[in-house]
């Protein structure tokens, strides 16, 4: 048993029995979103502070908050479960997801202009992006409920991240894609032995495919925008950082925001580990877009989404005003911005939005001021913060912490537009190198 109690409508409140469908029957798949809700008295019982010093350090150290069947009475339990595929393994050892470094980046604070700034390195997660979080979340439910297989249709990091979770375990993996996905996720999941279909048109085509396939060859669907699973696996991010900070709080915690799921998982894990007492304070969430797609920091300001315009201008052109270099937030149709923007609003935060020159210089400053290779939709959240400080949203005099959620290996045609070509010199002459250092003085 898990303890989880209902899910419910974050459209129309009605709530859905655990097991009975992954969104609302009133609402339908697209405005229908669950959320997950838990017995928090009885999870209080167990996830203390002093129980969590014995704990795993990965996202199973948060099992009572997992929706993930639990034998009665049992503790150890998640952990101890084999996966069906790969016998030899513990769950817990084929899925190291988690805990994070969470590092001071004294030089990049003064650069963007606050007092104090720490940076949680998701692109050390074994995909190299948060969204391991998800995925070891959906496999596991996948094992759970005695899928064959499992599928997702990603522009990258979740189809990434889902490829690894699976064959770590053993279970087959199909991936839809779009085209136009970067060269460094699309060889990640080759590598990692999905299956991939390259659908030739956008992603909503891909995702469409995808659901489909699912319906029809009974594919587990990890698809985050309408399974409410998975933000649960995204919560881990929310619930470790309030354990990394218990006792020296953020005062802002600035999250880049594509579909809203990441954000809403971050501010649902802060917000628990507070329910439960684990932490006395609450942090503030800034949510950051691509000027370029910002369907859900307008959503945000106007209290409903309005479609986004997704056609380049009439010369044909795309310019910094639509679209966005940073394809893990190139989001124009999000599912999630409801938990996003709840989440940011009920934490007293903000939205803001920022250019592409601005998510560039963020990539070269973390790079270069806090040892941080970030992939440009990770840069984008310090480079909100640069943004919402000039703006007077955070105040120089604040804390803040930056989910970094991806790595920039990733993407390196987009990581080079920001980061530039090295100094070719011929071979054997140190006077071109003398040169060099002598003009770079
Ligand atoms: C997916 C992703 C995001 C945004 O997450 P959403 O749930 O789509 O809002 C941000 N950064 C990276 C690196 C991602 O892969
Ligand atoms: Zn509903």
């Amino acid at each position: 048993m898990s303890l989880v109690r209902e899910l419910v409508c974050v459209a129309c409140g009605a709530s859905v029995a655990e097991g009975q469908a992954l969104t609302c029957p009133k609402c339908g798949p697209d405005e229908g979103i669950l959320d997950v809700r838990y017995d928090l008295d009885a999870a209080a019982r167990t996830l203390t502070r002093a129980a969590m010093t014995s704990r795993p350090q990965s996202i199973w150290r948060y099992h009572e908050l997992l929706p993930l069947d639990l034998p009665a009475g049992g503790e150890e339990t998640l952990v101890d479960r084999k996966p069906p595929f790969e016998p030899s393994l513990r769950l817990i050892d084929a899925l190291r997801i988690g805990w994070t470094p969470l590092t001071e980046a004294p030089r990049l604070a003064a650069a963007i202009g606050v007092r104090r700034l720490r940076l949680k390195d998701e692109g050390r997660e074994p995909s190299a992006s948060f969204k391991d979080r998800a995925s070891a979340v959906g496999v596991a439910r996948a094992l759970q409920e005695g899928a064959k297989a499992i599928a997702c249709a990603s522009t990258g990091n979740a189809a990434s991240s889902l490829a690894h979770c699976a064959a770590a375990v053993g279970l087959p993996c199909n991936i839809f894609v779009p085209r136009g996905i970067p060269g460094g996720k699309l060889a990640q999941l080759l590598a990692y032995g999905a299956r991939v279909f390259k659908v030739l048109d956008s992603y909503a085509a891909a995702y469409a495919l995808c659901t489909q396939a699912c319906r029809k060859f009974g594919w587990y669907n990890r698809n985050c925008a309408i399974n409410p699973y998975l933000v649960e696996g995204k919560k881990t991010g929310g619930l470790e950082l309030a354990e990394q900070c218990a006792d020296d709080p953020p005062d802002w915690v600035a999250v880049s925001v594509g579909d809203g799921c990441t954000v809403a998982g971050i501010g649902k894990g802060l917000a628990e580990m507070h329910a439960l007492g684990v932490v006395s304070w609450r942090a503030r969430l800034l949510g950051v877009q691509a000027a370029g797609v910002a369907p859900v920091a307008r959503a945000f300001e106007r209290g409903r989404l309005e479609p986004w315009p997704q056609q380049p201008d009439a010369d044909g052109g795309t310019p910094d005003s639509r679209g966005t270099y940073a394809d893990s937030i190139d989001c124009p149709v999000p599912r999630n911005w409801r938990k996003a923007a709840g989440a940011v609003r009920e934490s007293g935060g903000a939205f803001v939005t920022v250019r592409d020159a601005q998510i560039q210089e963020a990539v070269r400053q973390s790079g270069r001021l806090a040892g941080v290779f970030a992939e440009p939709a990770a840069a984008a959240a310090v480079a909100g913060i640069a943004e919402a400080v000039r703006r007077g949203i955070v105040s120089r005099d604040a804390s803040v912490v930056a989910m970094i959620t991806g790595s920039g290996l990733k993407d390196i045609a987009g990581a080079t537009r920001a980061v530039g070509a090295p100094h070719e010199v011929p071979a054997a002459e140190l006077s071109a190198v003398e040169k060099l250092v002598a003009d770079q003085r």
